[in-house]
């Protein structure tokens, strides 16, 4: 079987075809599927970004997943098995058969059921995605068998705000487009390889001994993978250093994107805006969140009679390139399957436990010869929305790690004592009858906050008030909501007896005015997560006033914010509590809590540690480790704690840095 893979990858795509026939062949054969290869009866195949697909008159065939995954396996290539036109029936036909054979309780409509003509295949938009499979796959199978349509089931979100239904229209409309641009990226990413070299180059754009903009290329004598492409936060370093990189967009082989915070994904349109065509990997959640925060970007720019750097076109163009890979949390090992991304290099997805969809990189390059783990933001522990991150690989020889807590002691709040003060102090707010305003960032924080809340309530630690969710923390809970498979497996529990997200104390808002006159005990969870414009400065303006109130910091306050200003008045007498807001001198009467640390998305300094300990124990072959994403002082300092913990290579490099991978161990 290894040798037929590796002969698979050393032909070219089209002679290659032949041997992929014939592990299809096999596996339909032990299967009990095809006794004479005719009975296949094949009419076309071609590539499909990293997937091989083929067309079939044999009904039995289309969409079977046992047969492809069989044959995958032997030829190591992703296959998805078509209907021909012979046995497929139309769209007008199939939705009338759809809406026949999905029972109610699924949620479904013809105006939920969406073709793309160009691919065959049709999406299903469903309240309960269940319903639409049924026990065992058996709607589904028959559902293909029926239609000759191959259903990719989609869960609609279980709130619906109107800026959800736009984005979800260009998710939509997006579908079935750029099938030409997915057979060319095909025949890319299965071209022979030329080079036998064994260099592999990483170059350090962004993100390296600082925070924001982050960005690597990979480098291989075949090919260029470029990881992240973030906006970074300061003036004058906005950009990745992708002119460092010696080449043009559209010689990338592949973007590979973490996770949807603009500081890693802020930028991927601007490489469409410049001619890349190629395929961008993210998870669906990451797709989701990243378009939501892209839109707001741009929106917030032009309020601000800004340019910002791309347009709507150019977001338009990144979700058209964009191919879903999803890792699966039901595996013990959360990952998913492995994908070919360019002629040397394969590609899996890991939870990484930092915010919805977030995932950790495994970049297999070469036959084995060299395995790279990508831990760009990470969270090493459980939290109440997800679970901790991977940390079981198939072999790693260097890990690439964020060190935003890497400053030691300073760095290593403790989470379980953080939370119960969270509680506590939203308890004696509340009962003393005053208003708590949690600012906090839209996409991660507000859910986990949310859940905090609702198990406190639940739990009789705080009082059942009304809680307002204001601002895009609204359409980031929606998603999370759409995307219920990533979330801990408490969570997913949970859900199937109540869902927390819509209970019905919380009142996500849509008449600001009556949430900020709302006089009663209550809890405002708004963004942005620094009072640095959104909503939650308007209920700050509010509520500040009044001694009976609290303001509640939930995260890092960037310098330079109201929030930083804000949260540094906490420790100060009444009379030095001043704001200056907009020509109005506020006096903060209201209780201040500086910012819970415990309550980061990103690992802290043990569980970093922790990390590296457990990576080096469970993988065979860690050399080294690279240090990214923290301020140089804290990268020193871990650095050295891993060295001298582990024994271990430690790199830190700096923007525009070339390292090259573990050469010498070869
Ligand atoms: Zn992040």
């Amino acid at each position: 079987m290894e040798d037929e893979a590796k002969a698979v990858r050393e032909l070219p795509i089209k002679e290659s075809i032949k041997l992929i026939l014939s592990a299809l062949y096999e596996a339909a054969k032990e299967l009990g599927l095809a006794e004479r290869f005719e009975d296949l009866r094949i009419t076309q195949v071609y590539p499909e970004g990293p997937a091989i697909v083929l067309y079939t008159k044999r009904r039995e065939l289309v969409g079977n997943d046992d047969v492809a995954k069989r044959a995958a396996k032997r030829v190591k290539k992703r296959m998805e098995i078509r209907a021909d036109e012979e046995i497929r029936e139309d769209p007008e036909e199939a939705v009338e058969i759809i809406l026949r054979l999905i029972p109610p309780e699924a949620g479904v409509s013809e105006h939920t059921i969406i073709f793309d003509k160009e691919r065959d295949l049709v999406y299903i938009f469903a309240e309960e995605p269940g319903a639409v499979i049924g026990p065992g796959g058996e709607i589904r199978k028959r559902i293909i068998k029926k239609t000759g349509r191959i259903p990719k089931v989609i869960k609609k979100p279980d709130i619906v705000p109107e800026k959800i239904l736009f984005l979800y229209r260009i998710i939509t409309q997006s579908i079935g487009t750029g099938k030409d641009d997915l057979i060319s990226i095909g025949f890319r990413i299965h071209r022979p390889r030329i080079y036998k070299d064994r260099n592999v180059r990483i170059v350090f754009l962004g993100g390296a001994n600082e925070v924001g903009r982050s960005s690597m290329l990979i480098q291989t004598p075949n090919s260029n993978v470029l990881v992240d492409f973030g906006l970074g936060l300061a003036q004058g370093r906005m950009f990745p250093r992708i002119d460092l990189a010696g080449i043009a967009p559209e010689e990338l082989d592949a973007v590979v994107l973490t996770h949807a915070h603009m500081d890693h994904s802020g930028l991927i349109p601007l490489l469409y805006k410049f001619g890349y065509r190629g395929p961008v990997y993210m998870t669906s959640a990451t797709r989701d969140l990243a378009l939501l925060l892209r839109t707001d970007y741009i929106e917030l720019a032009r309020r601000l009679g800004t340019i910002p750097p791309y347009s709507s076109e150019d977001i338009l163009k990144t979700i058209q390139h964009t191919i879903v890979i999803d890792y699966n949390m039901r595996r013990e090992d959360m990952r998913s399957d492995v994908t070919d991304i360019a002629p040397d290099v394969r590609l899996t997805f890991y939870n990484a436990g930092h915010i919805l969809g977030s995932a950790i990189v495994h970049l297999h390059i070469g036959d084995g010869m060299h395995n790279i783990v990508i831990a760009q933001d990470f969270r090493y522990a459980d939290s109440v929305l997800l679970e901790k991150a991977a940390a079981i690989f198939p072999r790693v020889e260097t890990l690439i790690m964020e060190t935003t807590y890497g400053g030691g002691k300073e760095d290593d709040p403790r989470r379980g004592r953080d939370i119960a003060r969270f509680i506590k102090e939203i308890k004696e707010t509340l009962e003393n009858g005053g208003r708590v305003l949690i600012p906090a960032l839209s996409v991660g924080r507000a859910q986990e906050v949310l859940l905090h809340i609702y198990y406190g309530i639940k739990r009789k630690r705080i009082p059942d008030v009304p809680v307002f969710i204001d601002g895009m923390a609204i359409e980031a809970t929606a998603i999370h909501t759409a995307h219920t498979e990533f979330l801990s497996k408490g969570i997913r529990r949970l859900m199937r007896r109540e869902n927390p997200f819509t209970r019905e104390n919380i009142i996500y808002v849509s008449n600001r005015s009556e949430a900020l006159e709302f006089d009663k005990p209550s809890i405002i969870i708004a963004s942005n997560g620094m009072l640095n414009g959104g909503p939650s400065v308007e209920y700050f303006v509010r509520l500040a006033k009044d001694p009976k109130n609290k303001i509640i910091f939930v995260s890092y306050q960037a310098p330079g914010t109201l929030g930083a200003y804000v949260s540094s008045l906490a420790s100060k007498p009444p009379e030095h509590r001043i704001v200056n807001y907009m020509d109005e001198e506020i006096k903060v009467e209201a209780k201040i809590v500086p910012p819970i640390r415990g309550l980061t998305s990103h690992s802290t300094f043990s569980e970093l540690l922790k990390y590296v300990e457990d990576v080096h124990k469970f993988n065979k072959g860690l050399r080294e480790v690279v240090l990214v994403h923290g301020d140089p002082k804290k990268i020193r300092y871990m650095a050295r704690e891993i060295r001298s913990r582990f024994g271990l290579e430690v790199i830190t490099p700096n923007v525009g840095s070339i390292h090259k991978a573990v050469r010498s161990f070869w």
